[in-house]
């Protein structure tokens, strides 16, 4: 059986005895007690961890169990169950049901979530810890931050108020008409974790998932699933409905399932290239959007005038602090020109290191998860030898004392070459391979053609040097002067080439975008069309006041007012009308505002301005220019008349006057004679001057006294020609009946432009 083959076979408790409890040190033992008595969902005591469904701890009726081993002692922590495929169901469900309702929580409840979320892990660091020291093997000061690292995370997850805004631009294509984007849930999503960050990687995407109000299923590695389950009992305790967090555990078939599963929209992996590039591929396949991190091979360049003690002492930390089990550890190092004569010193200094169990005071690195991943990197350094390479520090046969179980493997440092194993492939052990080379260019090129992508650092004083490696270097964390350069949760996971499947990163805005889709409204709400709206408060309609009477006589003018406002309705100007026949106010406002010139009805008063004559109004229409006949888009002052604020625009179609369909017979009763054909027109005597009595008082025009040529000035004014002016002459005097002699004096008075101006109209 290969090594790597072997590490992928489950411990099963039939076939095997471990240790108990006893196993553990003092130093362990009342961490693990407490731990198996404080939390519901996990046991560092031998208990059974279980499943977190719909807000409850459930004790998994699986018959498969992975045992989890305190890795410096193998013994036996808790047995982790293989979700059955009932149980895996469940929790989906109880994640779709959830999701119904906190998906319409609001941004201000999911906040609080987050905000309460943070408390308690910051209460609860040492358990969380613990449980990581115990299950996991790194030491206590690394556990801490492998929880503020997480914990990073939820304090972003609460700026969601700020990071989940929308967009919209008014006015895409027409006035009125707006588009908005705004970023929605997926639904039901899947976390699936590696062992090397129990805490951290799940509050990778835990927060993020929740607040933006999707629901989760979260599968940890099943080798430490301890801190994920304290972490969903505090999500619980920060009050997290049921069923929006969700915890199951297993191995290749619940991960089948979670690619398979139709109510999964989307799955977020972390862990190394097998799994990740079975994942990402299956679960594309099934059509959900999968951000995938995977192995890594981190490169840091020491320049000849690096700061020597700055260099040496963060490649020491970032090869082998967690016994080199992060992604982002330092794994090679290139030393370039005058630095290679530093590999003295750096393997020196790497020898002082203390190996330790976790919990020890002063341990630097402690055991290795398995005695399958010992296996693994003591095979690495091996070949390193076997290819001809040099082992400038071997850490295969340390000793700890107090721990003879444990599964550790001390600093290692190997010198070879890129064709090497110990160089191509991720050690994923406390083993550096260093490389030399004589230029920058060179050792740029090392890196970039290696195939992953996380990350690389420089050491060097020169701010040239630093420019130019962080201009070329191909890879997507760059450090300068900074051996681990992982972004902090206000940006993004960047790792790139073959360290990522998929173009979404987790957290920082690429987590919001992961967790969320866009979705636009375009929408055409025509503000003239808006009712109840006080023309006379802060942000009027253009006040269009539009006079009328309601008993015109002439069925010329009764078309045309009727035409005005059918073209105001049609167009949905809002308007306000007024009937000349019968306002007071509105022949006066009238007699104000129009023209001398322009007396002539009907007519339309804009902001209190007389626009022009029923032509221009017409001319407007037909070449679609009414918005600037009726000013519609200019400013309007909220009082359009000194002596009367302007009218409140009354819904469309409710004119005060009444439109030809609305009159009633009285309305349509002709009042032009009918043309004789017989009887030519008869000059009308333009000596005489007479009252125009009834014909036109439709019109306010009631009394007043007019000579021949007034009325022909009238009839024009009015806007009549052709037969319609014959038969109005004819109407008002051509028999010469109407006709009364007047004096001069009220002639004077009564010419048709004053009366038109200074009496009702
Ligand atoms: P892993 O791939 O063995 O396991 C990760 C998860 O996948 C676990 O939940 C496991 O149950 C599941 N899994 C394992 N094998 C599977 C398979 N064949 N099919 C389906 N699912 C499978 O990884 P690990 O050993 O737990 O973690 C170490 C790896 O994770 C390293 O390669 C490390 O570089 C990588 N890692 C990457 C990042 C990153 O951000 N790039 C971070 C942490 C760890």
């Amino acid at each position: 059986m290969s090594i790597s083959r072997l590490a992928r076979v489950p411990l099963r408790t039939s076939s095997r005895t471990y240790a108990t409890t006893a196993g553990l040190n003092a130093l362990a033992h009342q961490k693990a007690e407490n731990i198996s008595a404080n939390w519901k969902g996990t046991s560092a005591t031998g208990g059974n961890t279980k499943n977190y469904i719909g807000g409850a701890f459930v004790e998994s009726k699986t018959t498969q169990w992975h045992d989890v081993l305190d890795p410096s002692t193998q013994t036996l922590l808790t047995r982790v169950p293989e979700t059955t495929m009932d149980e895996f169901d469940q929790a989906v469900d109880a994640a779709s049901q959830a999701f119904k309702s906190w998906s319409k929580q609001s941004v201000l409840a999911r906040q609080r979530f987050a905000i309460e979320l943070q408390y308690q892990i910051r209460q609860n660091a040492d358990a969380l810890a613990h449980s990581i020291v115990l299950e996991q093997g790194k030491t206590l000061a690394d556990a801490h931050g492998d929880v503020l690292r997480g914990l990073q995370v939820v304090e972003s997850a609460v700026g969601i108020t700020s990071n989940l805004l929308g967009e919209k631009l008014e006015g895409v294509f027409s006035r009125d008409m707006d588009t908005e984007v705004r970023k929605v849930p997926l639904g039901v999503c899947a976390s699936i974790a590696p062992f090397n960050f129990p805490a951290m990687i799940p509050l990778w995407t835990i927060p993020l998932a929740t607040v933006t109000g999707n629901t989760l299923i979260l599968k940890p590695s099943e080798r430490d699933p301890g801190a994920a389950m304290i972490i969903a009992e505090l999500c619980a305790r920060a009050g997290l409905p049921e069923g929006v967090v969700n915890v199951v555990h297993g191995t290749v078939p619940v991960v089948n399932r979670i690619c398979d599963d139709e109510a999964i929209r989307a799955v977020s992996f972390v862990g190394g290239d097998r799994a990740g590039r079975h994942i990402y591929e299956r679960a594309t396949r099934n059509g959900k959007r999968v951000q995938a991190n995977l192995g890594a091979k981190n490169h840091a360049v020491i320049m000849p005038d690096a700061n020597k003690n700055l260099a040496l002492n963060s490649i020491i930390g970032a090869a082998f602090g967690a016994a080199g089990q992060r992604c982002m550890a330092v794994s090679v190092v290139v030393l370039v020109g005058a630095a290679q004569s530093w590999l003295p010193e750096l393997v020196e200094r790497a020898s002082k290191l203390n190996v330790n169990g976790g919990f020890e005071k002063g341990a630097d690195l402690g055991p290795l998860i398995s005695p399958a991943s010992k296996a693994r990197v003591s095979g690495f350094i091996a070949s390193c030898a076997d290819e001809g390479g040099q082992i400038h520090l071997d850490g295969r046969n340390v000793q700890v004392p107090g721990y003879p179980a444990g599964n550790f493997v001390g600093p290692t440092i190997l010198e070879g070459t890129v064709d090497m194993r110990c160089y191509r492939e991720e050690i994923f052990g406390p083993a550096l391979t260093v490389l030399t080379s004589d230029t920058l260019d060179d050792a740029l090129s090392i890196i970039n053609e290696n195939k992953y992508g996380n990350g690389a650092v420089i050491f060097t004083q020169s701010g040239a040097t630093a420019r130019k490696f962080e201009s070329d270097v191909n890879v997507g964390q760059i450090g300068i002067n900074v051996p681990i350069p992982v972004p902090l949760p206000m940006f993004a996971w960047s790792g790139n080439k073959g360290s990522v499947l998929g173009d979404i990163g987790f957290y920082g805005k690429s987590g919001i975008n992961f967790y969320t889709q866009n979705k636009t409204t375009t929408s055409l709400w025509r503000h003239e069309d808006a009712i109840g709206n006080k023309a006379s408060t802060q942000m009027p309609s253009p006040p269009i006041q539009v006079f009328l009477t309601t008993i015109a006589s002439q069925v010329v003018i009764r078309k045309r007012q009727d035409y005005i406002l059918r073209i105001l309705q049609t167009k949905k100007i809002p308007y306000t009308s007024y009937d000349l026949a019968s306002d007071e106010d509105a022949k006066r406002l009238w007699r104000r505002k129009a023209p001398p010139d322009k007396q002539q009805l009907p007519g339309i008063l804009v902001g209190g301005t007389f626009p022009g004559d029923f032509d221009a109004f017409e001319e407007a229409v037909e070449y679609g220019e009414l918005d600037t006949f009726l000013q519609l888009n200019d400013t309007w002052d909220t009082i359009v008349d000194e002596e009367r604020p302007a009218p409140e625009v009354r819904p469309i179609g409710v004119p005060g006057a009444v439109p030809i369909a609305q009159m009633t017979p009285e309305h349509h009763k002709p009042r032009i004679f009918p043309r004789d054909p017989d009887t030519p027109l008869k000059p009308v005597n333009k000596l005489k001057d007479f009252d125009v009595s009834t014909e036109l008082e439709g019109f306010g025009l009631q009394g007043v006294r007019v000579t021949d040529e007034d009325l022909r000035l009238l009839v024009e004014e009015l806007g009549l020609d052709g037969d319609d002016a014959e038969d109005m002459i004819r109407s008002l005097g051509g028999d010469g009946n109407e006709t009364d002699k007047k004096s001069s004096e009220d002639n004077e008075k009564l010419d048709v432009k004053d009366a038109t101006t200074s009496q009702d109209t």
